[in-house]
């Protein structure tokens, strides 16, 4: 059997270890823990990647401390708009939904844009009259309130002013949720799902449900899931440029990941990291800020739950 590997990540960012203290520490491992376990029981049970990187997105999603599903931040007009994808890397299959509201978990929506329609990305009502017919519940906007989020909100109620979840002060929570999974068939998958960022407007849409932006799989190169500062994640395509090195210059997954985390990006002005795997089964989980949620388990290593730099 192959070697089969899976990674998540609970967002990037100004993660200061003087400002943790040890009870959160413990929370934020345990849940990041929490979502590591449920997508490798999947592929050790000889599931496939993309069932994977669902299952372990979902556990993040019901998490209050990361912002996407449950613990998602609030917009300029006090409502929760959520963004998701997810990708699988053998025939290129992809699904992404973007500014829905009232939905528990967002990655599966994205899921079943993928299996259920003709189409790849379904955005508003539009992608919320799709969710209504799948039979989805619509949860009241209780479901999703987190006092730390409204504050962080007031902070910027009526400025011009939107912030990643993640750069805030003190004692922000942090980010965006994503997996990538490699399983023993060597397919690989990637799913993001994020609320954006606190005070947004106008409609705004990250990197996160884009394709090839937040998210990206290909069995030839790498699986990607990114946080950040979602303006550059756009602008810099981060995910499909680590794909690019990979298949039109020969770099390796470590290569390539850190060349477009710790250069390109940050070349354009901006923050964030990515975590990535390929068709073998290894794993990288560059970032260039000061610490990202994250955690890794392979068939051949037992992985483990990090924060900041090791
Ligand atoms: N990349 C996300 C966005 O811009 C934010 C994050 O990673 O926390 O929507």
């Amino acid at each position: 059997m192959k070697t089969f590997s899976i990674a998540i990540h609970g967002g990037a960012g100004t993660l200061l270890k003087g400002q943790m203290t040890a009870e959160k520490e413990a929370a934020y491992k345990s849940a990041l823990q929490d979502a590591l376990d449920a997508g490798y029981a999947v592929l050790a049970e000889k599931g496939s990647s993309i069932d994977a990187v669902e299952t372990a997105v979902k556990v993040l999603e019901d998490s209050p401390l990361f912002n996407a599903g449950k613990g998602s931040v609030f917009t300029a007009e006090g409502t929760h708009e959520m963004d998701a994808a997810i990708m699988e890397g053998k025939e290129l299959k992809a699904g992404a939904v973007s500014l829905i509201t009232g939905i528990k978990n967002p990655v599966s929506l994205a899921r079943d844009v993928l299996e259920k329609s003709e189409h790849v990305f379904l955005a508003g009502e539009g992608a919320m009259r799709f969710a209504e017919q799948n039979t989805y519940k619509i949860e009241p906007s209780e479901y999703f309130y987190d006092e730390l989020r409204y504050q962080q909100w007031q902070d910027l109620k009526g400025s011009d002013a939107f912030q990643l979840d993640h750069s805030v002060k003190k004692d922000s929570k942090f980010g965006t949720v994503g997996a990538v999974a490699c399983d023993a068939f060597g397919t690989i998958a990637a799913a993001t799902s994020t609320g954006g960022m606190t005070n947004k407007k106008w409609g705004r849409v990250g990197d996160s449900p884009m394709i090839g932006a937040g998210n990206y799989a290909n069995n030839k190169t790498c699986a990607v899931s990114c946080t950040g500062s979602g303006e550059f994640f756009i602008r810099g395509v981060v995910a499909y440029d680590v794909s690019c090195l990979m298949e039109y210059k020969g770099l390796s997954l470590a290569e390539a990941a850190s060349e477009v985390i710790q250069h390109r990006i940050l070349k354009l002005g901006g923050d964030g990291g990515l975590i990535a795997v390929d068709a073998q089964g290894n794993i990288a989980m560059p970032f260039n800020t000061e610490g990202m949620y994250r955690g890794f388990r392979k068939s051949t290593e037992e992985g483990g739950i990090m924060i900041y730099k090791q």
